[in-house]
Protein backbone atom coordinates (compact mmCIF):
# COMPACT_ATOMS: atom_id res chain seq x y z
CA UNK A 1 0.00 0.00 0.00
CA UNK A 2 0.94 3.75 -0.59
CA UNK A 3 0.18 5.81 2.42
CA UNK A 4 0.50 9.43 2.37
CA UNK A 5 1.16 11.50 5.77
CA UNK A 6 -0.26 14.98 5.76
CA UNK A 7 2.30 16.91 7.10
CA UNK A 8 4.30 20.16 7.02
CA UNK A 9 7.79 19.03 8.37
CA UNK A 10 9.04 15.23 7.85
CA UNK A 11 10.94 16.26 10.71
CA UNK A 12 8.32 16.53 13.59
CA UNK A 13 8.28 13.77 15.86
CA UNK A 14 4.64 12.32 15.19
CA UNK A 15 5.67 12.70 11.21
CA UNK A 16 8.56 10.81 11.27
CA UNK A 17 7.43 8.09 13.62
CA UNK A 18 4.70 7.36 11.46
CA UNK A 19 6.59 6.89 8.22
CA UNK A 20 9.12 4.70 10.00
CA UNK A 21 5.55 2.20 11.16
CA UNK A 22 4.38 2.79 7.49
CA UNK A 23 7.77 0.73 6.26
CA UNK A 24 7.91 -1.39 9.15
CA UNK A 25 4.99 -2.52 7.90
CA UNK A 26 6.07 -3.25 4.37
CA UNK A 27 3.73 -0.24 3.16
CA UNK A 28 5.60 2.52 0.98
CA UNK A 29 5.55 6.17 2.84
CA UNK A 30 5.08 9.43 1.30
CA UNK A 31 4.87 12.66 3.63
CA UNK A 32 2.88 15.45 1.63
CA UNK A 33 3.38 18.86 2.92
CA UNK A 34 -0.56 20.00 2.51
CA UNK A 35 0.12 23.38 2.44
CA UNK A 36 2.14 23.11 -0.67
CA UNK A 37 -0.94 21.11 -2.39
CA UNK A 38 -3.35 23.11 -4.58
CA UNK A 39 -6.87 21.51 -5.93
CA UNK A 40 -8.31 21.49 -9.33
CA UNK A 41 -11.69 20.80 -9.75
CA UNK A 42 -13.95 20.22 -12.62
CA UNK A 43 -16.64 17.52 -13.52
CA UNK A 44 -15.99 14.25 -11.60
CA UNK A 45 -12.43 14.79 -11.71
CA UNK A 46 -11.20 15.87 -8.03
CA UNK A 47 -7.59 16.10 -8.16
CA UNK A 48 -4.75 17.40 -6.22
CA UNK A 49 -1.52 18.78 -7.48
CA UNK A 50 1.86 20.10 -6.35
CA UNK A 51 3.24 22.17 -8.90
CA UNK A 52 2.72 20.71 -12.20
CA UNK A 53 2.40 17.11 -10.35
CA UNK A 54 -0.74 15.24 -9.64
CA UNK A 55 -0.79 13.39 -6.64
CA UNK A 56 -2.29 9.75 -7.35
CA UNK A 57 -1.76 6.04 -6.47
CA UNK A 58 -2.27 6.66 -2.66
CA UNK A 59 -4.59 4.24 -0.98
CA UNK A 60 -4.86 6.01 2.31
CA UNK A 61 -3.95 9.36 4.27
CA UNK A 62 -2.71 9.87 7.98
CA UNK A 63 -3.46 13.71 8.17
CA UNK A 64 -1.57 15.70 10.81
CA UNK A 65 -2.91 19.18 10.02
CA UNK A 66 -1.97 21.98 12.50
CA UNK A 67 -4.57 24.34 13.67
CA UNK A 68 -3.14 27.16 12.33
CA UNK A 69 -4.28 25.81 8.79
CA UNK A 70 -7.43 23.63 9.43
CA UNK A 71 -9.76 25.31 6.83
CA UNK A 72 -6.64 24.69 4.06
CA UNK A 73 -6.00 21.32 5.52
CA UNK A 74 -9.77 20.45 5.45
CA UNK A 75 -9.89 21.19 1.93
CA UNK A 76 -7.31 18.85 0.89
CA UNK A 77 -8.56 15.84 2.77
CA UNK A 78 -12.07 16.87 1.78
CA UNK A 79 -10.34 16.23 -2.50
CA UNK A 80 -8.45 13.14 -1.10
CA UNK A 81 -12.43 11.97 0.14
CA UNK A 82 -13.91 12.59 -3.26
CA UNK A 83 -11.48 10.28 -4.84
CA UNK A 84 -12.48 7.56 -2.18
CA UNK A 85 -8.90 7.71 -0.61
CA UNK A 86 -8.90 6.44 2.78
CA UNK A 87 -8.51 9.10 5.79
CA UNK A 88 -7.86 8.67 9.47
CA UNK A 89 -9.84 11.31 10.08
CA UNK A 90 -12.61 12.75 8.03
CA UNK A 91 -12.88 16.73 7.05
CA UNK A 92 -15.82 17.03 8.77
CA UNK A 93 -14.70 15.06 12.01
CA UNK A 94 -11.82 17.65 12.35
CA UNK A 95 -13.67 21.00 11.09
CA UNK A 96 -15.85 19.48 14.10
CA UNK A 97 -13.03 18.79 16.64
CA UNK A 98 -11.43 21.98 16.17
CA UNK A 99 -14.09 24.56 17.75
CA UNK A 100 -14.57 23.67 20.65
CA UNK A 101 -18.06 24.73 21.29
CA UNK A 102 -19.17 22.69 18.67
CA UNK A 103 -17.56 19.70 20.20
CA UNK A 104 -18.79 20.70 23.65
CA UNK A 105 -22.39 21.16 21.97
CA UNK A 106 -22.47 17.41 20.57
CA UNK A 107 -20.57 15.71 23.11
CA UNK A 108 -23.26 16.96 25.45
CA UNK A 109 -25.77 15.78 23.16
CA UNK A 110 -24.17 12.14 23.17
CA UNK A 111 -24.10 12.37 27.41
CA UNK A 112 -20.79 12.68 27.82
CA UNK A 113 -19.50 14.73 30.87
CA UNK A 114 -18.54 18.27 30.32
CA UNK A 115 -17.49 20.90 32.84
CA UNK A 116 -20.39 23.39 32.65
CA UNK A 117 -19.92 25.94 29.98
CA UNK A 118 -21.67 29.12 28.58
CA UNK A 119 -21.14 30.90 25.59
CA UNK A 120 -22.41 34.26 24.29
CA UNK A 121 -21.77 36.69 21.65
CA UNK A 122 -23.49 39.49 23.71
CA UNK A 123 -23.90 39.28 27.47
CA UNK A 124 -26.03 42.09 28.86
CA UNK A 125 -25.21 41.02 32.17
CA UNK A 126 -21.97 39.45 32.37
CA UNK A 127 -22.42 38.94 36.23
CA UNK A 128 -25.52 36.71 35.73
CA UNK A 129 -23.15 34.64 32.97
CA UNK A 130 -20.44 34.09 35.56
CA UNK A 131 -23.04 33.19 37.82
CA UNK A 132 -24.25 30.34 35.39
CA UNK A 133 -21.14 28.26 35.19
CA UNK A 134 -21.17 28.71 39.35
CA UNK A 135 -19.35 31.58 40.13
CA UNK A 136 -15.49 32.29 40.63
CA UNK A 137 -13.16 30.97 40.22
CA UNK A 138 -13.91 30.16 36.43
CA UNK A 139 -12.18 29.51 33.43
CA UNK A 140 -12.10 31.49 30.07
CA UNK A 141 -10.96 29.88 26.83
CA UNK A 142 -11.05 31.39 23.59
CA UNK A 143 -12.61 29.25 20.92
CA UNK A 144 -9.76 28.38 18.87
CA UNK A 145 -7.00 28.48 21.28
CA UNK A 146 -4.47 25.55 21.35
CA UNK A 147 -1.69 24.41 23.60
CA UNK A 148 -3.00 25.70 26.71
CA UNK A 149 -2.58 29.47 25.23
CA UNK A 150 -5.89 31.19 25.47
CA UNK A 151 -6.91 29.48 28.35
CA UNK A 152 -7.36 31.50 31.64
CA UNK A 153 -8.61 30.80 35.48
CA UNK A 154 -10.00 34.11 37.47
CA UNK A 155 -9.69 33.21 40.51
CA UNK A 156 -12.01 35.83 41.88
CA UNK A 157 -15.49 37.70 40.88
CA UNK A 158 -14.03 40.80 39.89
CA UNK A 159 -10.99 39.18 37.79
CA UNK A 160 -13.50 37.36 35.64
CA UNK A 161 -15.32 39.85 35.05
CA UNK A 162 -13.31 41.75 33.71
CA UNK A 163 -11.49 39.57 31.82
CA UNK A 164 -14.57 38.50 30.24
CA UNK A 165 -14.91 42.11 29.52
CA UNK A 166 -11.73 42.44 28.08
CA UNK A 167 -12.08 39.68 25.55
CA UNK A 168 -16.01 41.30 24.24
CA UNK A 169 -13.88 44.32 23.78
CA UNK A 170 -11.39 42.93 21.43
CA UNK A 171 -14.91 41.12 19.48
CA UNK A 172 -13.16 37.29 20.82
CA UNK A 173 -15.39 34.41 21.08
CA UNK A 174 -14.96 32.66 24.48
CA UNK A 175 -16.12 30.11 26.16
CA UNK A 176 -17.34 30.81 30.16
CA UNK A 177 -16.23 27.51 32.03
CA UNK A 178 -16.69 26.14 35.63
CA UNK A 179 -13.26 25.11 36.95
CA UNK A 180 -12.45 22.19 38.46
CA UNK A 181 -10.36 22.37 41.08
CA UNK A 182 -10.20 19.12 42.37
CA UNK A 183 -8.37 18.00 39.14
CA UNK A 184 -4.78 19.93 40.38
CA UNK A 185 -3.87 20.99 37.67
CA UNK A 186 -3.09 17.80 36.15
CA UNK A 187 -5.98 15.96 33.45
CA UNK A 188 -5.87 12.66 31.22
CA UNK A 189 -4.63 11.84 27.51
CA UNK A 190 -6.56 9.02 26.14
CA UNK A 191 -5.35 8.20 23.28
CA UNK A 192 -8.56 6.45 20.95
CA UNK A 193 -7.79 4.15 18.23
CA UNK A 194 -10.83 2.66 16.19
CA UNK A 195 -13.27 2.46 19.64
CA UNK A 196 -10.37 1.14 21.74
CA UNK A 197 -8.27 3.09 24.22
CA UNK A 198 -4.36 2.04 22.97
CA UNK A 199 -2.57 4.35 25.56
CA UNK A 200 -3.38 6.80 28.77
CA UNK A 201 -1.40 9.33 30.42
CA UNK A 202 -1.81 11.53 32.87
CA UNK A 203 -0.41 15.26 32.60
CA UNK A 204 0.34 17.30 35.51
CA UNK A 205 1.52 20.90 35.13
CA UNK A 206 4.34 22.67 36.75
CA UNK A 207 4.26 23.82 40.19
CA UNK A 208 1.44 26.74 40.66
CA UNK A 209 -0.01 26.08 37.21
CA UNK A 210 -3.56 24.90 36.10
CA UNK A 211 -2.54 23.97 32.76
CA UNK A 212 -1.20 20.27 32.02
CA UNK A 213 -0.35 21.23 28.99
CA UNK A 214 3.17 19.51 27.49
CA UNK A 215 3.63 22.92 25.70
CA UNK A 216 3.16 24.62 28.99
CA UNK A 217 5.71 22.29 31.02
CA UNK A 218 3.48 19.28 32.06
CA UNK A 219 4.84 16.14 32.37
CA UNK A 220 3.19 12.92 31.51
CA UNK A 221 3.55 9.66 33.35
CA UNK A 222 1.47 6.95 32.14
CA UNK A 223 -1.57 5.96 33.79
CA UNK A 224 -4.45 3.21 34.07
CA UNK A 225 -7.87 4.01 33.20
CA UNK A 226 -10.81 3.24 35.06
CA UNK A 227 -13.37 1.57 32.81
CA UNK A 228 -15.97 4.68 33.11
CA UNK A 229 -12.75 6.76 31.84
CA UNK A 230 -12.26 4.61 29.15
CA UNK A 231 -15.80 4.32 27.94
CA UNK A 232 -16.00 8.42 28.37
CA UNK A 233 -12.85 8.50 26.09
CA UNK A 234 -14.15 5.92 23.43
CA UNK A 235 -17.68 7.77 23.42
CA UNK A 236 -16.51 11.08 23.11
CA UNK A 237 -14.19 9.75 20.09
CA UNK A 238 -17.29 8.52 18.50
CA UNK A 239 -19.66 11.30 18.80
CA UNK A 240 -17.17 13.34 17.35
CA UNK A 241 -16.46 10.96 14.38
CA UNK A 242 -13.29 10.66 14.95
CA UNK A 243 -11.33 7.02 14.16
CA UNK A 244 -8.27 8.12 16.01
CA UNK A 245 -8.40 10.93 18.70
CA UNK A 246 -6.59 12.46 22.25
CA UNK A 247 -9.35 12.78 24.41
CA UNK A 248 -8.80 15.14 27.30
CA UNK A 249 -10.84 14.48 30.30
CA UNK A 250 -10.39 16.09 34.20
CA UNK A 251 -10.78 13.94 37.32
CA UNK A 252 -13.70 15.23 38.96
CA UNK A 253 -15.78 14.72 41.96
CA UNK A 254 -18.58 13.69 39.60
CA UNK A 255 -16.65 11.37 37.26
CA UNK A 256 -14.48 12.38 34.53
CA UNK A 257 -15.46 15.38 32.23
CA UNK A 258 -14.22 15.74 29.06
CA UNK A 259 -12.46 19.03 27.94
CA UNK A 260 -11.45 18.35 24.37
CA UNK A 261 -10.65 15.65 21.91
CA UNK A 262 -7.89 16.04 19.72
CA UNK A 263 -8.37 15.08 16.30
CA UNK A 264 -4.62 15.35 15.57
CA UNK A 265 -3.30 14.14 18.68
CA UNK A 266 0.72 14.11 18.73
CA UNK A 267 2.72 11.35 19.43
CA UNK A 268 5.57 11.87 21.56
CA UNK A 269 4.03 12.79 24.69
CA UNK A 270 2.12 9.96 24.38
CA UNK A 271 4.65 7.15 23.03
CA UNK A 272 7.55 8.54 25.53
CA UNK A 273 5.21 8.39 28.88
CA UNK A 274 3.80 5.37 27.93
CA UNK A 275 6.36 3.56 25.69
CA UNK A 276 3.34 1.79 23.73
CA UNK A 277 3.89 1.95 19.97
CA UNK A 278 1.15 4.21 19.05
CA UNK A 279 2.28 4.73 15.39
CA UNK A 280 1.96 0.93 14.46
CA UNK A 281 -1.29 0.68 15.94
CA UNK A 282 -2.52 3.59 14.01
CA UNK A 283 -0.76 2.26 10.36
CA UNK A 284 -2.48 -1.31 11.42
CA UNK A 285 -5.89 0.78 11.74
CA UNK A 286 -5.14 2.08 8.46
CA UNK A 287 -4.80 -1.71 7.06
CA UNK A 288 -7.83 -2.60 8.36
CA UNK A 289 -9.96 -0.17 7.06
CA UNK A 290 -8.54 0.07 3.35
CA UNK A 291 -8.66 -3.71 3.24
CA UNK A 292 -12.54 -3.10 4.87
CA UNK A 293 -13.09 -0.26 2.18
CA UNK A 294 -11.80 -2.74 -0.62
CA UNK A 295 -14.03 -5.87 0.97
CA UNK A 296 -17.02 -3.66 0.34
CA UNK A 297 -16.35 -2.31 -3.01
CA UNK A 298 -16.37 -5.98 -4.04
CA UNK A 299 -19.11 -6.96 -2.67
CA UNK A 300 -21.20 -4.22 -4.17
CA UNK A 301 -19.80 -5.20 -7.53
CA UNK A 302 -20.68 -8.79 -7.13
CA UNK A 303 -23.96 -7.94 -5.72
P1 LIG B 1 -6.02 23.89 24.89
O1 LIG B 1 -6.74 23.57 23.64
O2 LIG B 1 -5.33 25.20 24.81
O3 LIG B 1 -5.14 22.74 25.34
P2 LIG B 1 -7.80 23.10 27.04
O4 LIG B 1 -9.27 23.32 27.09
O5 LIG B 1 -7.34 21.71 26.80
O6 LIG B 1 -7.17 24.09 25.99
O7 LIG B 1 -7.19 23.61 28.42
C1 LIG B 1 -5.80 23.59 28.72
C2 LIG B 1 -5.55 22.99 30.10
O8 LIG B 1 -6.17 23.79 31.11
C3 LIG B 1 -6.15 21.62 30.29
O9 LIG B 1 -5.26 20.61 29.83
C4 LIG B 1 -6.40 21.53 31.78
O10 LIG B 1 -5.23 21.14 32.48
C5 LIG B 1 -6.74 22.98 32.14
N1 LIG B 1 -8.19 23.18 32.14
C6 LIG B 1 -8.96 23.43 31.05
N2 LIG B 1 -10.26 23.55 31.38
C7 LIG B 1 -10.33 23.40 32.71
C8 LIG B 1 -11.42 23.40 33.67
N3 LIG B 1 -12.67 23.65 33.30
N4 LIG B 1 -11.11 23.19 34.98
C9 LIG B 1 -9.82 22.95 35.36
N5 LIG B 1 -8.77 22.93 34.53
C10 LIG B 1 -9.01 23.15 33.21
MG1 LIG C 1 -5.83 20.79 25.63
Amino acid sequence: MKIAVLSRNKKLYSTQRLVEAIKKRGHEAEVINHTNCYVVIEKDRPNVYIGDHEITGIDAIIPRIGSSVTFYGTAIIRQFEMQKVFTTVSSLALVRARDKLRSLQILSKAGVGIPKTAFAKYPGDVQTLIKQVGGAPLIIKLLEGTQGLGVVLAETQKAAKSVIQAFYGLDANILIQEFIKEAKGADIRAFVINGKVVGAMMRQGQEGEFRSNLHRGGVGTPVKLKREEKSVAIKAAQALGLHIAGVDMLRSERGPLVIEVNASPGLEGIEKSTKIDIADKIVEFVEQSVHHTDSKKKDKIGV
